[in-house]
Parts: C-alpha cells; structure tokens; sequence
C-alpha cells in the first residue's frame, strides 16, 4: 500500500472513531495485566464477565493472592483455559511483589518475564497503560493487515514488523486499537463487511462484499429440494454488525488530516 493510502487507511478509522482504547475493561494496570492474560483464545466479552465481580474485591496483586488460585479458578471457570491462567496470574501476582513491589513493570523484558505473558501481552499493558507507541498484533489485526495489504505477513511477528516500519506518526499510538476494532466490527473473519467500510478503495482484498439484500443466491444443486420445499444453501446471511465507531471517553487528540 502506498505511503499516502496508508496515511489515509488511518486517518478514516480515527475520524470514525477518535479516541479508541481496549474493550477490556479495568481500573488500573495490574487488573489490565490480569484481563490481557485472560483474555488469551477468549473474547473480551466473557473476560468483563468473569472479571468485572472479581476486580470489585481485587484490585492489587496482595489481593489476587489472598483470594488463592482455587478461588480465582473458580471465578474465571467460563473462560477458556481457566486452569492455566488461574496458575500464571497467582505466579505473576507473586512475582510483582517479589520483584516490582507490587507494580507492573514499564518495560517489554520485565512484562515478559512475568509468567502467561507474551509479547502481545506485553505490548497491549505497554500501550494501553502506559502510553507506548507498540502494536499488539492479534488475530483481528493479523487478518485485516494481511487482507488489505496494509501490512502483510506471515506471522504476527512479520506483521507487528512492518506496523512499526509504516504506521505513520500520528496514528502510531491507537493503530493496534482501529484494526482490532475494524476487524472485530468491519473486517470480520467469515465476511467482511465491505458494503459499509470506510477504507473500501483502499483495501486490496476481492471481491468486495456486498450487502444482505443484494447477494445473489448460488443456483440449487438439487432439483429435488425445491419439490420438498427445502432450503437451498446461500452465501447470504445476516451480516448485522456494529459499526467500527467505539466512542470511548477519557481521551481526544486532534490529528492532521493530511500527510506531513
Ligand atoms: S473493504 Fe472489506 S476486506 Fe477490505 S478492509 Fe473493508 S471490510 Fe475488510
């Protein structure tokens, strides 16, 4: 994508949307840390929902010790792989106190070497909490930089490789958000909604999808179905997403709307 169409990818998603942060919801770093490490092959829906009880009593990692891994494996059971993540967040919860007094380090080595955190991890505590210009790299934002060409790799690293190289200055700090968000509402895995995406002549990927309405049915395969009244199989469905607008409060920078 050329240099101008990716000043321009970004500034569409910033004029729809802001000021973006994580859906994952938190009151401070330590519980952001805790949430980025549930959420691990989990949506950020059914992590608010273990977690919103469960933050109201612990807000610090003395607190997530208290409470005991049984507890806390209890309390995140809906989650996948509760077993695992109750272990690594009692074991990150220990080594905070053990070795940051009680705080979560500012650095990518010292969140790494925290147990259940990897690098994406990592950068979206770096970003979110603290400010960091770095690009979490999930699967949302993995297939939308693949599928438009902003950014394609094949591996995540690859592509959080070539975010850093092209991700121009202003867009740098809430890029990771919009393509989350883009492909979460926009840009979704089975169908993209294209009919309704604010970078459509920028994205490389084809054909473009059209809206519900307007799909042509594929021909029935077997004359026999329609005798009996049956359903022929169709690439339609409904396809009714939110939109890429997430207004969040708390933040509002005004961006350039051109190239420097
Ligand atoms: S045009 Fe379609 S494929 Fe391209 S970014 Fe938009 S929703 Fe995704």
């Amino acid at each position: 994508m050329k240099r101008s169409d990716i000043f321009e990818f970004f500034r569409r998603l910033a004029e729809a949307n802001p000021s973006p942060t994580t859906e994952l919801e938190s009151e401070n770093p330590f519980q952001l840390l805790v949430a980025v490490v549930l959420s691990a092959q989990a949506t950020d829906v059914s992590v608010n929902i273990a977690c919103r009880p469960l933050f109201a009593g612990i807000k610090a990692p003395r607190q997530m010790l208290e409470f005991g891994e049984d507890a806390l494996r209890d309390a995140i059971k809906t989650i996948g792989l509760f077993n695992t993540k109750a272990k690594n967040v009692i074991a990150l919860s220990q080594a905070l106190i053990d070795n940051h007094g009680s705080e979560v380090p500012r650095t990518r080595e010292e969140l790494q070497a925290l147990p259940g955190v990897g690098r994406k991890t990592a950068n979206v505590v770096l970003n979110t909490a603290f400010g960091e210009e770095t690009f979490a790299v999930d699967t949302h934002v993995f297939r939308v930089c693949n599928r438009t060409g902003l950014a394609p790799g094949k591996t995540v690293d690859d592509v959080e490789a070539t975010l850093e190289k092209i991700v121009p200055a202003p867009f740098r700090r809430d890029a990771h958000h919009w393509l989350i968000l883009h492909g979460r509402y926009t840009c979704k895995a089975r169908l993209p909604e294209c009919w309704r995406c604010p970078v459509i002549d920028l994205c490389r990927y084809k054909p473009k999808t059209t809206p519900p309405g307007e799909r042509i049915k594929p021909a029935r395969t077997k004359p026999s179905a329609a005798r009996s009244g049956g359903r022929a199989s169709s690439t339609a469905r409904t396809a009714k997403g939110r939109t890429a607008s997430r207004p969040t409060a708390g933040r509002s920078r005004a961006r350039p709307n051109r190239l420097p």
